[in-house]
């Protein structure tokens, strides 16, 4: 890649983005600009002089929207590194024993929605957040507030922060293509997309028709006193929220790869999309030690699944006519 070829892959990853968080409406497949991406992550490792701050790569990549106040998170919120295959679990491996080697790593779905910040003052829910870009986000209260599995009050009176993903369960996905094909609107290019327009909807009443469910994935600033992460999930689902499909505690590669190709085997029998797999550094006090990058904790990182074909059962009407 020469640097005019990495100005304009910059250029056009962020016009990307743009349809994808902004419009909901992507111009491209998640496979092209990931690839584009990591093209540029690569220019820029063996070019750190040419880095630009434009670069996709520096930060957070929603872009926020105009039609929302906006409020700020009480701590900031991250994206995920992204590994595809053995050899970048064994390198992501090495670099963080490196950090710590006494650890071990929570693994759960990577689920494919939007990311929701929600927070907690004396048990009641007095503020959502989209993740905007990681500081800031669009203010989306009372849309949350029509989200049944988001509890409007929670036995925990210290202020909480808590970290989740808001997607469309498949066939509720089939169901709002299948009416808006008969209405003759645009059909949303998939879960992802519709969770996302969905959250983001200037009148509530329409978010609260779209059957939209929240999964818990962590927390920001909190009290709690968990030495390990998946006693704070295990919290925070007994404070009322909903648990992923499968979650496991493993020791080292080999579980991890286990469990892995499990989620893989296993993922078209959930009811939601996942697009890979989280593993997590589990102890809390490593996490703390091990940090983040300006775009990514280090203690975790995205293995994500092959691409499938994503054609739903809407587009093959769509194809057939
Ligand atoms: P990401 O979605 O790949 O990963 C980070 C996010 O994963 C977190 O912010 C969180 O919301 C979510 N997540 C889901 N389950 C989680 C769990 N169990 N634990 C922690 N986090 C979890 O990163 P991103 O920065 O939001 O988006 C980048 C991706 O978006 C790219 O890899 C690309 O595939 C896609 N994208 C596509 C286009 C396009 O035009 N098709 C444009 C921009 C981005």
């Amino acid at each position: 890649m020469t640097n005019k070829e990495y100005i304009n892959a910059i250029e056009k990853l962020n016009l990307y983005s743009v349809h994808y968080y902004v419009l909901d409406d992507p111009i491209t497949t998640d496979e092209v600009y990931d690839k584009l991406y990591h093209e540029v992550l690569e220019y820029e490792e063996k070019n750190p002089n040419e880095l630009l701050a434009s670069s996709p790569t520096q930060r957070v990549g929603d872009v926020i929207s105009t039609g929302f106040e906006k409020a700020s998170h009480l701590s900031r919120m991250w994206s995920l590194e992204d590994i595809f295959d053995n050899e970048g679990l064994q390198k992501w491996l090495t670099k963080t024993y490196k950090l710590d080697s006494n650890i071990t790593f929570y693994c759960e779905p990577k689920f494919d929605g939007a990311s929701l910040n929600l927070i907690y003052e004396n048990g009641v829910l007095i503020q959502g957040i989209t993740r905007g870009d990681g500081e800031v986000g669009e203010l989306i209260t009372q849309n949350v507030k029509t989200i049944k599995s988001i509890p409007l009050t929670i036995a925990h009176k210290s202020r909480i922060e808590i970290r989740g993903e808001i997607v469309i369960f498949k066939d509720e996905f089939e169901k709002i293509n299948e009416s808006r094909l008969k209405a003759g609107e645009a059909l949303f290019a998939n879960p992802r997309n519709a969770a996302a327009g969905s959250l983001r909807q200037l009148d509530s009443s329409i978010t609260a028709a779209r059957n939209l469910v929240f999964l818990p994935y962590s927390v920001g600033e909190n009290t709690l006193e968990y030495k390990l992460l998946h006693d704070i999930m295990d919290y925070i689902y007994s404070l009322g929220f909903r648990k992923p499909p499968k979650r496991e505690v493993c020791k080292d590669m080999q579980e991890i790869e286990s469990i892995y190709k499990q989620m893989v085997d296993e993922r078209d029998s959930y009811p939601m999309m996942l697009d890979g797999m989280v593993v997590k550094v589990d102890e809390i006090a490593s996490q703390i030690d091990m940090g983040y990058t300006v775009k990514v904790p280090r203690f975790s990182v995205a293995y994500k699944f092959p691409a499938v074909e994503k054609i739903t059962r809407v587009k093959k009407i769509v194809l057939q006519v």
